[in-house]
């Protein structure tokens, strides 16, 4: 009896790590791909392109802030053993550099989104050391494309599991043309006028050049959540808030929404509607996969673009 009570809680344990979907090697199916990937996006767009095919040790959780991880002696382990590792690239998840030198092994590495369709103006004259913003799959059209080179490395990593890889990387490549249309109508609904975005740090240039959406400010002036924002910028932002007549401030989901609720208050915004910016989010939340954190992300900025008279969904994903 005694026994029965002290192994409970380990097989509640066991259950529990098997069931997160990470993939750790306990899980691992014979002869699929062992993937390490940075970002909570990557590893969805392998699950998704690679299937059965892949086995994935995704390294951030669900609302973990990418900009600021210190990896843990599993990632290191893990990636010994990987055959692949799929980075985002441009300092986001930089911490990887020094995973890899202590990993050792031979896996190839993919920076899925070097070379990718779009960039944004001047971002390579920013205070930031990164040289881009490292944001990029808030646009689905680099995400279309990290996609075909996250298929491409699949198979160079295993031949035989071409047709598979082909056929999931076809299938999701439709699915995100469909939420990119989506998108595009849901927020042709609202006049351009009102689209204004303030978010809590500056992650989402790529979602508003993309669909036109003006971005007006962020409580963290930066493209890392790492910069902290000095008086001056906080007094400058509720100045452009009251100027514009910004009517919602988006929290987001990593990062501590107290100072975008406090400048809510004082110009009288809302802060009721919260952003996927750097990471997914848990897997029962509408943030769970890239093409439902984007959604997600656009039925926020509808709501809070109109003061909650519209929304956006998109069918078909
Ligand atoms: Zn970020």
């Amino acid at each position: 009896m005694r026994r029965a009570l002290l192994l409970a809680p380990v097989l509640l344990a066991a259950a529990f790590v098997a069931g997160c979907g990470t993939g750790d090697s306990s899980s691992a199916r014979p002869g699929a791909i062992d993937v390490v990937v940075t970002t909570t996006q990557l590893g969805d767009i392998v699950r998704a392109v690679g299937g059965d095919a892949v086995d994935v040790h995704q390294i951030l959780k669900p609302n973990t802030d990418p900009h600021d991880y210190e990896p843990r002696p599993k990632d290191i382990q893990a990636t010994a053993g990987a055959r692949l590792v799929v980075v985002s690239g441009d300092n986001l998840d930089r911490w990887m550099g020094d995973v890899l030198d202590n990993a050792g092994g031979h896996p190839a590495v993919l920076d899925a989104g070097v070379g990718r369709p779009v960039t944004l103006p001047g971002e390579d004259t920013g205070p930031e050391a990164s040289r881009f913003d490292p944001h990029w799959w808030h646009d689905p059209v680099n995400v279309e494309y990290a996609t075909a080179r996250i298929r491409d490395a699949l198979a160079e990593a295993d031949p035989h599991a071409t047709a598979a890889i082909d056929a999931g990387a076809e299938a999701y490549l439709a699915k995100l043309r469909t939420l990119d249309t989506g998108i595009a109508k849901c927020m042709a609904t609202v006049p351009v006028a009102q689209r204004k975005l303030v978010t809590d740090h500056d992650a989402f240039g790529y979602f508003a050049k993309r669909y036109d959406i003006d971005v007006v400010g962020a409580v963290i002036p930066s493209q890392t959540t790492q910069a902290q924002p000095s008086a001056g910028d906080l007094a400058k932002l509720t100045t452009v808030i009251r100027r514009e007549g910004v009517k919602a401030i988006f929290p987001e989901s990593s990062i501590n929404p107290k100072l975008a609720k406090a400048i809510a208050r004082e110009t009288g915004a809302t802060a009721d509607h919260t952003l996927y910016g750097d990471t997914l989010g848990p897997a029962d939340s509408r943030g769970a996969t890239y093409l439902s954190m984007m959604v997600a992300n656009a039925d926020a900025m509808v709501h809070g673009f109109t003061g909650g008279a519209q929304g956006c969904s998109v069918a078909g994903l």
